[in-house]
């Protein structure tokens, strides 16, 4: 590139990020993915760097936020509300360590407060003798918005600040060095100004969306967008309806007190009366600091919240004070980033996959996009009132998320992106796969093929489920044998795998005698699976491992569970009313009472009730309800945990609730854990109660995901919310 064209380029991308910041942070809407913004405003640094001369104070590097909306009066604040540097890996964030003590000098003694990232709006708070006075957005770094009338509504966030008490003083956050006892100041300051972070939990934040979507209003593109342009409303009423939160995590100017590092700081906001995110650390151990960031980064998928890093921050004020400020960038602090889980990309088409129980699920084909490392081609679309009330067209530009193991997933479509072309979708009439006319159930989001029995795409979901893991276990069957096997019409039902003999398969690609051989023996040897794994494999809505061990239990016979009432199922410990309406259904379709009887013909196991691996009784009398997706465990091997324990798993959330376990994408379970004071664990604090339990170790490797309790259309492990 000439100078020219590099000069030309900078500008280019100046003018785009202003867009961009424009967009993002005084529309609340942006165009693009923070990845692709972020790519971005890297071109353009590297071309600063290189080019030292054509640098401006005006260029977006140099500067925070974006022009303010004209809707709030301004707030000069008195303090400059900075931005964070980034690191991407632990080179990184060693590199900031070096570059640290290369400013304070090797000898000096460095203490580190982690903190989590939390993906919200910046906020400062200023307090005279103890009441807030005013409240205001970070705008453009010097100058923010006035939002104190909205920030009266933000739960947790204090209109009067708590004397702090004798007993506040000391360590009260995890300090992982027993040593730093820390003195708190015993009194209020006269004038505090306290900085935090705005935000709104995930799952309030999806529950929001799906409100404005059916409002027929354009939906937020990620949670952090949806706190702003909730705080920044022109009717407090308005801010109040949303559930916005708020953690405080640093202060401005502070007159009557003094405060002298970043741990004690944050103890002391939590004893004046602010929520401070408890997974703050202190460390002086770099590699410590390290293994935190590793450990959270893993942690990250079961956070109610979203958090797009770890900030590492220098604890000692003075020497905060000593390395000061480079540009936007205070260099005290640091942020590490983690991978992004949103991007945007281009709606290709819709499709739709015809599931076991014949639920139709569009789909999205979207041209391939990087998210968190992985390239993404489907996203789930829902149903089809998510694609009518969000508007979502094929061409469409649309926010895609992938986070932990749940389907990534279509948020919206970024109607500024429009540009005529894109061709808005209906529902198909009939089922792609047996053209039957699809119905709806009155009440229920989902269509479906009523052609049960007979439509070969809900045949070839139902042979995959049965044969899986959790269910019969049949090694050698998967999608691409069940669509062989009813395509060529060998199979018309579950039942017609014990008929297959070697020589239908003659002549088909991939079939060659041993092959035959060991398919045929793994079905013969799946006839003696117990009860409970031939309950699973029949697909009854609701009936996962778990409620299947205690059916076949309890009777003993499937003979005896056809024959049962509702009532009778209900009285069974751990089988409530849905699971309960869901097997009487079931039983009374006359074709699967024939399958049944096909099955028995064929040789199967209908009796006996698999006893239960008991593993200790340290959760006896404590209910728990699973909810999301969760790092490592699926539900089913959480669920067996419990059980294997002594405790018992629920479907629904009561005051009776010992316990809501919450993975990623959690729903409205765990809003209403929230809402009852129920207490919330992830995955690592069930394996600690388990473990404080006297549990003798957990060996992976039970259950399938797909044999859930729970309607999984559509493939892959759905963290639904029943
Ligand atoms: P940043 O979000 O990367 O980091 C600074 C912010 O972190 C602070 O202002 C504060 O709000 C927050 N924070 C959270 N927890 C904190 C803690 N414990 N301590 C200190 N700060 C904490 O930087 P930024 O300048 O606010 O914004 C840049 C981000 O916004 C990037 O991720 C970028 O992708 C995104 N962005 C996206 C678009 C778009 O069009 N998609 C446009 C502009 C900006």
């Amino acid at each position: 590139m000439t100078e020219i064209d590099v000069a030309r380029r900078i500008e280019e991308l100046r003018a785009t990020i202003r867009e961009h910041n424009y967009r993002y942070y005084v529309l609340d809407e942006p165009s693009v993915s923070d990845a692709e913004y972020d790519a971005l405003m890297r071109d353009l640094r590297a071309l600063e760097v290189a080019t030292p001369d054509l640098l401006s104070p005006d260029s977006p590097t140099q500067r925070v936020g974006a022009p303010l909306s004209s809707q709030f009066a301004k707030v000069r604040h008195p303090q400059p509300m900075l931005s964070l540097g980034n690191a991407f890996d632990e080179g990184d964030l060693r590199a900031w360590r070096e570059r640290v003590l290369k400013l304070l000098g090797e000898d000096a003694q460095l203490a580190f407060v982690v903190e989590p990232k939390i993906d919200g709006l910046a906020i400062a708070l200023t307090y005279r003798d103890g009441r807030l006075a005013i409240g205001a957005t970070r705008g453009d770094g010097e100058v923010g918005e006035d939002v104190t009338a909205n920030l009266r509504t933000v739960g947790g966030l204090p209109m009067m600040l708590r004397e702090p008490q004798q007993r506040d003083e000391g360590r009260r956050m995890k300090d992982e060095e027993a040593s730093s006892f820390i003195l708190l100041p015993s009194s209020l300051p006269g004038l505090i100004e306290v900085r935090g972070e705005v935000y709104i939990r995930i799952a309030d934040f999806e529950a929001l969306n799906d409100g404005l979507a059916a409002a027929g209003e354009k939906v937020f593109a990620n949670a952090r967008n949806s706190a702003a342009g909730s705080l920044r409303q022109k009717d407090p009423a308005l801010t109040a309806a949303r559930p916005l939160r708020f953690f405080a995590y640093q202060v401005g100017p502070v007159e009557g007190v003094e405060l002298t590092g970043q741990w004690q700081t944050l103890q002391y906001l939590r004893a004046i009366g602010f929520p401070v995110n408890r997974d703050a650390r202190r460390f002086t151990d770099f590699e410590a600091v390290l293994a935190y960031c590793r450990e959270w980064m893993a942690r990250r998928d079961s956070l109610e919240y979203e958090a797009d890093g770890i900030v590492v921050k220098i604890d000692d004020f003075a020497q905060q004070r000593e390395l000061g400020v480079v540009g936007r960038d205070p260099r005290w602090a640091i942020a590490y980033k983690f991978p992004a889980r949103e991007a945007t990309t281009r709606l290709l088409n819709i499709s739709v996959n015809v599931g076991r129980t014949g639920v139709v699920t569009p789909g999205a084909e979207l041209e391939p996009v990087l998210i968190g490392g992985v390239t993404v081609r489907n996203a789930s679309l829902h149903n089809a009132d998510y694609i009518a009330e969000r508007d979502i067209r094929v061409g469409d530009y649309v926010m895609v998320k992938r986070a932990g193991d749940v389907i990534p997933y279509v948020i919206g479509p970024i109607l500024s992106r429009r540009d005529g072309s894109e061709q808005p979708w209906s529902f198909p009439e009939r089922c792609p796969a047996c053209d039957t006319p699809l119905e709806r159930v009155e009440g229920e989001a989902a269509w479906r093929c009523p052609n049960f029995g007979i439509c070969p795409a809900q045949l070839v979901r139902r042979v995959e489920h049965f044969v899986s893991r959790g269910a019969l276990d049949i090694v050698g069957i998967g999608e691409k044998q069940a669509e062989l096997f009813v395509g060529a019409g060998l199979i018309a039902d579950v039942a017609d795998l014990y008929a297959l003999r070697a020589e239908q398969f003659a002549g088909m690609e991939g079939f060659g005698p041993k092959k035959i051989a060991n398919l045929l023996a793994a079905i013969e040897e799946s006839k003696a699976r117990p009860l409970d794994r031939l309950l699973v494999g029949l697909g009854i809505r609701f009936v996962g491992s778990v409620a299947a061990q205690d059916l076949a239990r309890h009777f003993g016979g499937l003979d005896a569970i056809i024959a049962a009432g509702q009532a009778d199922l209900e009285t069974i410990d751990g089988v409530g009313p849905v699971v309960a309406a869901s097997v009487v259904d079931f039983f009374q379709h006359p074709e699967n009472r024939a399958l049944v009887e096909k099955l028995r013909a064929a040789g199967l196991t209908l009796t006996g009730g698999a006893p239960r691996e008991r593993r200790g009784d340290g959760l006896a009398g404590k209910t728990f309800v699973l909810t999301g997706t969760l790092p490592t465990l699926t539900r089913e091997q959480a669920a067996e945990l419990i059980v294997a324990h002594g405790g018992k798993v629920s479907e629904s959330v009561s005051k009776k609730t010992s316990y809501v376990v919450a993975g990623a994408s959690a729903g409205s379970k765990l809003a209403k854990a929230t809402q009852l004071g129920v207490q919330v664990l992830d995955e690592a604090g069930l394996l600690g109660l388990v473990g404080a339990a006297g549990a003798e170790g957990w060996g992976l490797g039970v259950g399938d995901p797909d044999a859930g309790g729970e309607e999984q259309e559509g493939g892959g492990q759905l963290g639904l919310d029943l």
